[in-house]
């Protein structure tokens, strides 16, 4: 593609921008000039998204997914060298934020009723649930167990300083309490009643992922029972719904680049750097394990589906950086599904059956982090686990992780109930507090990886999948 040279004026206003938020940034005390600070933050919070708009819509000719990628480095530079004053660029990010939001109900509902419809037959809709079952419960359990050998082998509890260990339980004290107030008290019988909604229409509204599931399902098998003159047109509906839907996921994605900017940057600016190098062992323990998660999945998507792991990679990106920067599987599901249908050929039925059960009920990430913090917050404690407990932690995150909400730190109030469950005490989870909100952002990658891999393994072992010709190795 012939590109038109970049007008003097674009540069010009690219260049104002950049010096104006730079000299908004970077003007210490708010006595040496006369503006008021709100003023101040908006002028500059505005010049430097407006620098970069213009950065990639005009200076920079480069893939979507690239100007994605140099939005995230850029919100990491920015959100370490500016700290907590980088939020003043959140609402730009929350914006996007709640546009994928948006869609997340009603692009469950019509896909997964269309998914259901078409497949015709009950019976094959049974078969697929019982193996993408059997995926979500075995990568679970596969994640849990090397979470647990990894804080065997590297005990990060043991690295910590007494002081440091103080500090922290006094610093974090009143957070860990509110956590702990929060974990539901519903057993499991209730649990699992409460996936049979009593008015579909307020699990809509307030967005109740399972139920939405149930009653999708449940339409979407009486539709292929009744009489086919009354069906179609309801199917025709829900088809042009979910067209629309998946429309509107490829909008919100070109502002994608903006939005993970700020996103990044404010969670990074909010992080504190020096938190990390206390809790570093744990933090860099958690990390390891799920890169060695990261690695597997690809080769688990060759072995069904013949797809380069190199280029699967590749090709799940977009929904990695999303779930990375919003820290939430269940808003990325949008894009999960997009990527799943456009980049690796997983047929409509499959993907909106296996996607977003698996943004609800499997979470890999989770469960790994789940074991390490456990055994790091009893080897802090001085306390052993033996075989049985470890076990049990095994048992415990794998349920736990069924039915729970795939939203921002729901995996810390999943770890209150393991704790209880082997008798670890609960202001434990004061320790590992600071660094949440950065492993949540990995951990979701990961979720949301391993649901796109169940997609393509149930979508191969089906015949119901057609990945693009430059996907094959
Ligand atoms: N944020 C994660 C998700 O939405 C859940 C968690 O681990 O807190 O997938």
């Amino acid at each position: 593609m012939i590109h038109q040279p970049i007008k003097p004026a674009v540069v010009g206003s690219f260049l104002i921008c950049l010096l104006l938020a730079a000299a908004g940034y970077m003007i210490p005390g708010e006595n040496l000039h006369p503006f008021s600070p709100a003023l101040i933050q908006m002028v500059r919070a505005s010049a430097l998204v407006l620098a970069l708009i213009l950065l990639f819509e005009t200076i920079l000719h480069i893939q979507l997914l690239n100007k994605i990628l140099l939005g995230m480095v850029l919100g990491v530079v920015l959100g370490l060298q500016f700290g907590a004053q980088i939020a003043e660029v959140k609402p730009v990010g929350t914006a996007f934020l709640r546009l994928i939001q948006m869609i997340v109900v009603p692009l469950v509902l019509a896909s997964l009723i269309v998914g259901t419809a078409s497949l015709g037959d009950p019976k094959k809709l049974g078969r697929i649930g019982i193996k993408t079952f059997a995926y979500y419960l075995s990568t679970t359990a596969m994640a849990i167990t090397i979470g647990l050998l990894m804080a065997n082998i590297f005990q990060p509890g043991s690295g910590l300083s007494p002081e440091a260990q103080a500090q922290l339980l006094q610093n974090y004290q009143g957070q860990a309490s509110e956590k702990m107030a929060q974990m539901g008290k519903t057993s499991i019988t209730e649990t699992l009643l409460n996936i049979i909604p009593t008015n579909p229409v307020d699990a809509l509204s307030s967005g109740k992922m399972l139920q939405i599931i149930f009653f999708a399902i449940f339409t979407g098998i009486a539709l292929t029972i009744i009489p086919e003159n009354k069906s179609r047109p309801v199917i025709a509906f829900f088809d042009g719904l979910n067209e629309a839907m998946l429309k509107i996921v490829l909008i919100a994605i070109k502002i994608a680049p903006y939005g993970v900017f700020a996103l990044i940057a404010d969670a990074v600016g909010s992080f504190g750097l020096d938190i990390i190098f206390t809790l570093l062992k744990y933090t860099l323990v958690t990390t390891g394990g799920l890169l060695i998660m990261a690695s597997i999945y690809p080769f688990i998507a060759r072995t069904f589906s013949g797809i380069s792991p190199y280029k699967y990679i590749k090709a799940i990106r977009p929904a990695q950086i999303i779930a990375f920067s919003t820290s939430s599987s269940g808003a990325t599901l949008p894009v999960t599904m997009e990527v799943s249908e456009e980049n690796l050929g997983v047929s409509n039925n499959i993907a909106s059956f296996v996607l977003p059960l698996g943004a609800t009920v499997n979470m890999d990430g989770t469960a790994l982090y789940q074991g390490v913090a456990s055994i790091f917050i009893a080897q802090v404690y001085g306390i052993h686990l033996g075989v049985g407990d470890q076990l049990m932690i095994v048992l415990t995150a794998t349920l736990a992780s069924i039915g729970t909400a795939a939203a921002p730190g729901v995996g810390l109030l999943m770890l209150v109930m393991i704790l209880k469950q082997v008798g670890i005490p609960l202001e434990g989870i004061a320790l590992i507090l600071s660094v949440d909100r950065l492993l949540d952002m990995f951990r979701t990658v990961i979720n949301v990886t391993s649901d796109l891999t169940a997609s393509v393994v149930v979508a191969s072992t089906e015949n119901q999948i057609q990945p693009p010709e430059e996907l094959r190795s």
